[in-house]
């Protein structure tokens, strides 16, 4: 799965689960407000052709400090934010128990009032977290593992499937279904790399001054929520130790995130008689039985290697040490909806260390996002019935049309593509489904037992709830209907599996989406949203995948050695140092979100030229602000990726997942294209025309 953005941290600490999930931060922002694209933001006094994203957001940046409870911020964020407050008004008046309450409000409105009522959830204290860490105390045979892993599984939080890139975030290993990559009607169990507490596996492993600095600090975050457990102190310290050396090997023992990102690496499927020879310490007979997983065809292994690592581990490391790595984990898991001292800390290192935000959200705001995670698509209805009308999807369905023909006409003028290859893209491009806004029907959380004084208790039985929805489509035929994400989330994923482009209402709203606003508003924003998640289909790896959603090789060798040669120089382009972070952005991790910036820009220009042109109009037309509709289109576009981060939180996102940093998103994307340079009157030379300029679509 492909998502558009996840370094804007607002997305990464909402939804990554378990990690950041909640950490997130208390009032400083003014009251959210809808952004419109506005050319009075672009600052005159600076040379486009010398660095666009400076000539299109720095007065914005000026105008647009980051808040204190944040890691970073920009035009996402600040959506983001409106979005929540208008799910939050909604929670607000479900949560008024009344008479009239349907029983979906009943089920919102009860889970919001659980987690905004601060006293008692710290009243409680470590008390609801206590049947798990009984549960856990009581591990004295590694035999047992088994059974008590499916135990934990079955009350955390799953990760969110769309930031499994670098790891899934979860306990020991994760579980989750998937298509089988060879036949991707069919939906099998994958088991996966996990069980690391830190971002991606470079943080175990990186020996720069500035990781072990970090290690050191979360050896010490360790320590004080065991010791806030009621560990003792002398205790506390050598069971932080057995935790950073278990994660320590366990990173050792997982995939590289480059390595990831070649679907061929995760295509591994086994029977369970090979899993059970891969892990004989594990019996997995136990653990699918205790977790109530249906029996699957095939189990994908997607990290061999870690399975290997995690056998090892098992056997050498004696079971106290299991104890302590199971005991900080369920309390890291947990900290978010526990008592002040536990979400203090925990915010502690993963909000003031690992992305550098001084303060939390304030409450209200964070038991909204939680309800979006837990509850989305009962949350999301009221949300979409308000803020989503018809008339919007019918204007995204037809941009999205727009600039598929784009892509198509695209193809067809490529010189370095054969008959035979053009005429299967154009099949897959014609068999993707694309959806907009929420899904057709809405997922029932009827079973889900929500109790108005027990905010844990309501996430671990969602989680449950969550867990179970995935584990019953092991050997199911796989639904290409359902949503990843929520309606209100402004993110946006393409899926290569199920041939699917996603678009949560939540991203079709201003500065993305605007129905009063012109054509080039529109295609420069939301458009290049659309085109992005289109050529992720077509990106590196999506290429891999036809128009059925299998791994299967469609390209003749010549074609595919001649997209290899356009790839890398995108690659090349986009590995540079990111100096106020100490770190360098690795272009081969983010190949695939740099083509797809790059060609979604392309073809979404495609589209606004076709609209114009039945308008009587063309791209150097001018609109009534004095711009040409170009200049407009590339404004727009850059107003969307204005925004920065905390030095810190840049570092934590360029190491662990594959987006670039929004200015290179903008500066690198206009100076690959000549029509940026008409725009704007640039000449070779110049910083904005790259001399040798990329192009892969
Ligand atoms: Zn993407």
């Amino acid at each position: 799965m492909r998502l558009l953005a996840v370094f804007l941290t607002l997305t990464l600490l909402t939804f990554s689960a378990g990690m950041f999930a909640q950490t997130t931060l208390s009032s400083s922002s003014s009251a959210p407000r809808l952004e419109h694209f506005d050319p009075a933001m672009i600052d005159r006094d600076l040379n486009p052709c010398s660095d666009f994203f400076q000539y299109s957001c720095s007065k914005w940046l000026k105008a647009n400090p980051i808040p204190s409870d944040q890691p970073g911020w920009g035009t996402f964020n600040s959506l983001a934010l409106w979005n929540i407050a208008a799910v939050r008004e909604t929670l607000e008046q479900a949560a008024s128990a009344s008479a009239k309450r349907t029983s979906v409000e009943q089920k919102v409105g009860d889970y919001y009032a659980a987690c905004l009522e601060e006293s008692s959830v710290n009243r409680a204290g470590l008390a609801p977290l206590e049947p798990m860490l009984d549960r856990i105390a009581k591990l004295n045979d590694k035999a047992q593992l088994p059974e008590l892993i499916a135990y934990v599984h079955q009350r955390i939080r799953p990760a969110n499937l769309n930031f499994i890139d670098a790891q899934y975030q979860g306990v020991f290993f994760g579980i989750y279904a998937a298509p089988d990559f060879d036949d991707a009607k069919m939906t099998l169990a994958v088991l996966d790399q996990s069980g690391m507490n830190l971002p991606s596996r470079e943080f175990y492993l990186n020996d720069d001054d500035k990781s072990k600095q970090i290690r050191e600090q979360y050896r010490k975050h360790v320590a004080k929520m065991l010791e806030l457990s009621g560990e003792p102190s002398a205790q506390a310290t050598t069971d932080a130790q057995s935790v950073l050396r278990i994660e320590t090997a366990l990173a050792n023992a997982a995939m590289d995130i480059v390595l990831r990102r070649d679907p061929k690496n995760q295509n591994n499927k086994m029977t369970l008689t090979e899993v059970q020879a891969l892990t004989p310490s594990f019996n997995w007979k136990n653990y699918l039985a205790a977790i109530h997983a249906p029996e699957s065809p095939k189990y994908i292994i997607a990290a061999p290697d870690f399975f290997r690592g995690l056998e090892k581990l098992i056997a050498s490391e004696p079971v106290d040490h299991w104890r302590a790595y199971l005991r900080y984990t369920a309390l890291h898991d947990a900290a978010p909806f526990l008592s002040q001292a536990f979400l203090e800390e925990n915010f502690n290192f993963y909000g003031r260390t690992l992305i550098g935000t001084p303060t939390m959200q304030p409450r209200a705001r964070r038991c909204s996002f939680s309800a979006d995670i837990d509850l989305g698509e009962a949350v999301g209805q009221a949300y979409v019935a308000r803020y989503f009308p018809p008339q919007n999807k019918t204007r995204m369905l037809e941009m999205v049309k727009a600039i598929e023909v784009a892509l198509d006409e695209d193809i067809e003028s490529a010189t370095w593509m054969s008959a035979q290859t053009k005429k299967l893209a154009h099949e897959k491009l014609s068999a993707q489904i694309d959806k907009i806004g929420y899904p057709d029907k809405w997922r029932d959380y009827s079973s889900v037992e929500v109790k108005r004084d027990d905010y844990l208790g309501n996430v671990q039985r969602a989680s449950a709830f969550e867990i179970n929805r995935r584990l019953a489509k092991f050997g199911q035929a796989t639904d290409r209907q359902e949503w990843n994400m929520t309606p209100p989330t402004v993110n946006a994923y393409e899926d290569a599996q199920s041939n699917t482009i996603n678009f949560p209402a939540g991203i079709l709203q201003p500065p993305f989406f605007e129905a009063a606003q012109i054509d080039a508003v529109n295609f420069g924003a939301i458009g290049a949203v659309i085109g992005h998640e289109i050529i992720h289909g077509y990106d590196d790896q999506g290429r891999k995948f036809d128009a059925q959603g299998n791994l299967r090789d469609w390209w003749t060798a010549e074609d595919a050695t001649n997209y290899d040669k356009r790839d890398e120089c995108i690659t090349d382009e986009y590995t540079q140092d990111v100096p106020e972070a100490g770190v360098k952005q690795n272009g081969k991790l983010s190949a695939g979100e740099d083509t797809a910036d790059n060609g979604g820009i392309h073809i979404a220009l495609g589209g606004l030229k076709s609209s114009l042109k039945s308008q009587g109009k063309d791209l150097d037309s001018l609109t009534k602000e004095g711009l040409t509709e170009l200049q407009t289109f590339f404004l727009s576009y850059a107003h969307v990726w204005c925004g920065q981060l905390r030095p810190e939180a840049a570092r934590t996102a360029v190491m662990s997942q594959g987006h670039s940093l929004g200015r290179y998103r903008i500066n690198n994307v206009v100076a690959n294209m000549p029509e940026f340079a008409h725009a704007f009157g640039c000449k070779a030379g110049q910083p904005m025309v790259h001399a040798n300029a990329c192009r892969v679509w």
